[in-house]
């Protein structure tokens, strides 16, 4: 591989990607290494909202629940997310956050599993995104029937964690935190062999790597959309129940956009064919609304064109990095792998809280986790291999120069 930056330069004018990036509003100056936390924003979001805003509510009033289609708006786009993850049509809503989906489809995936008393674990990673540890704890707790959270403390650990007792098998496909990405069919097919069922947490893989929910035979599966899917802070989330289990599929928050007839104002619940029946009750129309002009960006593209350019951007990166930034106490704890690989980096350092306000204060954005990762994420839909080489050189700069402040105050949010 070539390092210099002309050679990034000319990598960037053959990029056959690189035209996608004129979708979003990145401010000059900032190399955003942080999509896979927030993505940034698809220049048709602005126009969506006041059309949401001005014309949809405030012109056409409640009349927009049918005329715009506010009502089918989590079908809809959950057909339109379908197949960056490998789902069939009918089978994806956006809808709620990535917690409550999880709550729902980790509930749905205990109903199922209830004939067999024994089968009273859930197993998980304790490097889990918390979120899921702690919806799995809520719901375990909550039903009081003796389920428990079984935390495994590596991949390897998760073959010997499953067994007769087994219930779901409750799995994030690429870590929040390392960018370390499972076997989802081998994973799926092992669960399946001790009878368990599988929940997959998809927050960090929609959009950033192919997904085939289908062809790993997986049950139920969850994720975010203001991540890598560039649907805007806060945007709802979604949940897939495939074909085949929506029948058997029950979730306690049944309100009544679940409902098989929401508006005959029935005395008593109950739940429509299809997925529809993972929904609640009403949604934030405007936020659901811009998660469309995300989704439009992808449509100009696949998920295997959009591969090829993350593993070339994290494969430069951590080139880069261990070229130009030797000794100085920087780990790499992604997989070099490239099956093991989602489309984030993360690197530790002993004061890596301050080496990352420094590079956030010359314009280069990652993000910190503890304990001491820098994390940088990379979305090939907008960023660029040039930019990858300048984000290095600043931070050479800032580790040579040991231009960061080892006591700077910590934000609410890292
Ligand atoms: C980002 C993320 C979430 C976020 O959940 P919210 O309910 O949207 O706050 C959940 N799980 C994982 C694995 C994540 O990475």
């Amino acid at each position: 591989m070539n390092f210099s930056r002309t050679d990034c330069l000319a990598r960037d004018a053959a990029d056959s990607l690189a035209p996608l990036r004129e979708a979003f509003d990145l401010p000059a100056g900032v190399i955003y290494l942080d999509g896979n936390s927030l993505g940034a924003r698809p220049k048709a979001a602005a126009a969506r909202a006041a059309q949401v805003i001005a014309d949809e509510w405030g012109k056409d009033l409640i009349t927009s629940w049918n005329t715009a289609g506010w009502f089918d708006l989590p079908k809809r786009l959950g057909d339109r997310l379908a197949p960056l993850v490998g789902a069939q049509p009918g089978e994806v809503v956006v809808t709620d956050t990535t917690s409550v989906n999880l709550f729902k489809a980790l509930a749905g995936a205990l109903a199922m599993q209830s004939a067999d008393p024994r089968r009273t674990a859930i197993v998980t990673e304790r490097s889990n995104f918390p979120t899921d540890i702690y919806m799995a704890e809520g719901l375990a707790g909550w039903l009081a029937r003796g389920h428990t959270v079984r935390l495994v403390d590596s991949p390897a650990e998760i073959p010997a964690a499953l067994g007769d007792d087994t219930a779901v098998l409750l799995l994030t496909h690429v870590n929040y935190r390392t960018g370390h990405m499972h076997d989802m069919a081998a994973l799926t097919a092992l669960a399946h062999e001790h009878g368990a069922l599988t929940v997959w947490d998809l927050a960090h893989s929609a959009g950033a790597v192919p997904v085939d929910l289908h062809g790993a035979q997986a049950d139920f599966a969850v994720g975010c959309t203001y991540k890598y899917l560039n649907g805007g802070p806060g945007a709802p989330a979604f949940i897939w129940v495939p074909g085949r289990h929506q029948a058997a599929f029950t979730q306690p928050l049944s309100g009544w956009w679940g409902h098989a007839t929401p508006f005959a104002m029935a005395a008593s619940f109950a739940p429509c064919a299809g997925i529809g029946r993972a929904l609640c009750g009403t949604q934030p129309v405007v936020s659901l609304a811009l998660v469309e002009c995300g989704l439009d960006v992808f449509a100009r593209t696949d998920m295997a064109a959009l591969r090829a350019k993350s593993l070339a951007l994290t494969d430069l990166f951590i080139a880069l990095v261990e070229r130009h930034c030797a000794g100085h106490s920087l780990e790499l704890v992604t997989p070099r792998e490239h099956a093991r690989r989602g489309s984030h980096v993360s690197f530790t350092h002993p004061h890596g809280y301050a080496v990352m306000q420094a590079l956030i204060a010359r314009g280069v954005i990652g993000d910190y986790r503890e304990p001491h990762i820098m994390r940088f994420g990379f979305t090939p839909l907008y960023t660029s291999f040039t930019e990858v080489w300048d984000a290095v050189d600043i931070l050479k700069r800032i580790l040579d120069d040991a231009a960061y402040d080892v006591n700077a105050a910590r934000g609410a949010v890292t």
